[in-house]
């Protein structure tokens, strides 16, 4: 397959829409070829802005019920100047009303959203992680000072898990640790954040495992922190990952 045909694939991929195994092919390629990677992160990067300005720019009621009170206010002799205004008006509260409805924020949904973007323009990124070691005691004193909590990471050996490196992440502002390991020939992100209930909204979220767009993921919350294991690895690989975290918390 030549390039043009592989970043023909990357906006399924970065809308989670391409076979696991057609992304497994594409992520190869990607760490292969910077140029491919280069336009993978570019995607990546403008959907989640577009998320985040969707989020940001929510129109208010007050806005809507002034657009209609335009459109309304007027008398029926004005009838042939006012249609085109209604016509107008009537795209902008269709825009409105499915443009909340499509961009409100659906807490759990859309943090694992947000998560698996992060986690997939690390994969895509030529520089994935900054703190490059399979050394626990060299990645988590890196963190220090970088984030505002500190996170014990497990021994590994014996396991068929490891460490690839750090950097620092942020979720809705918020400060946090993307750790990436490797387990066998997949990549699994952690995720690790304050827990402040911006992250996490809602009881829902005392924790839980399943799958979200192409990956496994877990999460739990403990000593404060909210962490997130996310991955194409089978799910006892994702399992046994949270298990040594956890353990290793403790
Ligand atoms: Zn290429």
């Amino acid at each position: 397959m030549d390039c043009k045909e592989w970043r023909d694939k990357i906006p399924a991929y970065a809308d989670g829409e391409l076979p696991a195994a057609a992304g497994q092919a594409l992520e190869a390629h990607l760490r292969a070829c910077s140029t491919c990677a280069s336009a993978a992160l570019a995607a990546l990067t403008m959907k989640r802005a577009v998320r985040q300005a969707g989020r940001r720019h929510v129109a208010r009621a007050a806005l809507r019920s002034r657009v209609e009170q335009q459109v309304t206010g007027r008398g029926p002799s004005r009838v042939r100047t006012w249609l085109p205004s209604l016509a107008a008006a009537a795209v902008i509260i269709v825009v409105i009303l499915f443009g909340v409805q499509r961009w409100v924020p659906e807490g759990r949904r859309q943090t694992l959203t947000e998560l698996a973007d992060l986690h997939v323009a690390a994969l895509a990124s030529s520089v994935p992680v900054d703190v490059v070691s399979s050394d626990r005691h060299t990645v988590k004193p890196w963190f220090a000072g970088r984030i505002p909590f500190t996170f014990d990471l497990p021994e590994l050996q014996g396991t068929a898990l490891q460490l690839v490196g750090g950097r620092v992440t942020y979720m809705q502002q918020e400060p946090g640790a993307h750790l990436l390991f490797q387990i066998r020939q997949h990549r699994v992100s952690v995720f690790i954040f304050r827990d402040l209930g911006g992250v996490s909204r809602g009881p829902e979220w005392a924790g839980g495992y399943g799958k979200h767009s192409a990956f496994n993921f877990e999460t739990w919350n403990a000593g404060g922190l909210r962490c997130f294991v996310m991955g194409d690895a089978a799910p006892g690989d994702v399992r046994q990952l949270s298990d040594l975290l956890r353990a290793a918390a403790r």
